[in-house]
């Protein structure tokens, strides 16, 4: 039925969206992105988020990190740049946004309430239409800085237009309500993304990605292998690059970073098997997931 607002993710779908490099091009072609992310003992989330944005293409990628992850993420990820917080535990600031064309904010950021300070200011920050796009400026928001979100959720009205949130089942729970079914879910999830204009990511088997217009995208690549810790902050920084580019628009951006991770995963699988995968793996396999659309 035509009429309906469902569609698939295939191959097909995502083929030769992801723009050309220029021979010309530079690292400014492509996108500074800042990833605000990590807290004393889930530093690794902040690491595999910068690891996957690398891994997607972006032209430079700096890091807003806690002071206890210093050494952690330099030394785990030198290609990215790195501004330390002046708490050592979790973030409390949020540094100057001018130089970024995107940012992703939440993988192991924790809940502290000065975390919360900084999604509002960032909030109402990118709301303010950039000048050179002159749109507001491109958010990824995932795991606890939707969680602070679901625990105020008054702040959902600040979300700019084409926000990319990614919540999992329980993160979109925690946004929403309780779903009396999996078909009740998708018409929660279809009407959160129409009424705040967003771009949400239900993540899972058959990921299913809403748009501000209502049509839902079901997604056709992954496998459980990747029902593993990190996998969901290795999508943030694959989404985080993605919002970066110039030449994507927000629907084309998401809708290819989702079936670019779900290949990553299984490109990964069939060298680790699925019980064998972890979210680095779907890092290193980013790269061939990318060169094959
Ligand atoms: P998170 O729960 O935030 O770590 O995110 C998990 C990531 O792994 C999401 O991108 C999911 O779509 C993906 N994932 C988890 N379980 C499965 C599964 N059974 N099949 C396909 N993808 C999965
Ligand atoms: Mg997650």
């Amino acid at each position: 039925d035509t009429a309906t607002p469902w569609h698939y993710t295939n191959a097909a779908a995502v083929a030769g969206q992801l723009p050309p490099r220029p021979k010309f091009s530079h690292k400014g072609t492509f996108g500074h992105a800042l990833l605000l992310a990590g807290s004393r003992g889930k530093m690794g989330a902040a690491v595999l988020a910068a690891g996957a944005c690398l891994r997607s293409g972006v032209g430079l990628l700096t890091a807003h990190i806690p002071g206890c992850g210093y050494d952690i993420f330099q030394i785990s990820q030198p290609e990215a740049m790195c501004l330390t917080d002046a708490q050592a535990d979790f973030i409390s600031e949020l540094p100057d946004l001018s130089p970024y064309q995107a940012v992703g904010i939440g993988p192991g950021l924790g809940q502290d309430a000065a975390s919360l300070a900084v999604l509002r200011q960032l909030l109402e920050a990118a709301a303010k239409p950039l000048e050179k796009t002159g749109q507001s400026l491109p958010l990824v928001i995932d795991a606890d800085a939707l969680n602070l979100l679901g625990r105020h959720r008054e702040l959902l009205k600040l979300l700019p237009e084409n926000t990319v949130l990614t919540p999992h089942p329980k993160e979109f729970e925690r946004l929403t309500e309780p779903a009396r079914d999996d078909y009740h879910r998708l018409e929660l999830l279809r009407d959160f993304a129409t009424r705040y204009r967003c771009l949400v990511v239900l993540k899972g088997a058959y990921t299913c990605l809403a748009t501000p217009s209502g049509e839902l995208h079901f997604n056709s690549t992954g496998n459980a292998g990747m029902a593993t810790g990190g996998s969901g902050d290795v999508l943030t920084g694959v989404l985080l690059a993605l919002r970066s580019h110039a030449q994507l628009p927000a629907f084309e951006a998401v809708r290819l970073g989702v079936y670019a991770h779900g290949r990553a995963g299984d490109l990964a699988a069939a060298q680790t098997g699925q019980a064998g995968l972890v979210a680095g793996d779907i890092v290193r396999h980013i790269g061939p997931a990318l060169a094959e659309v």
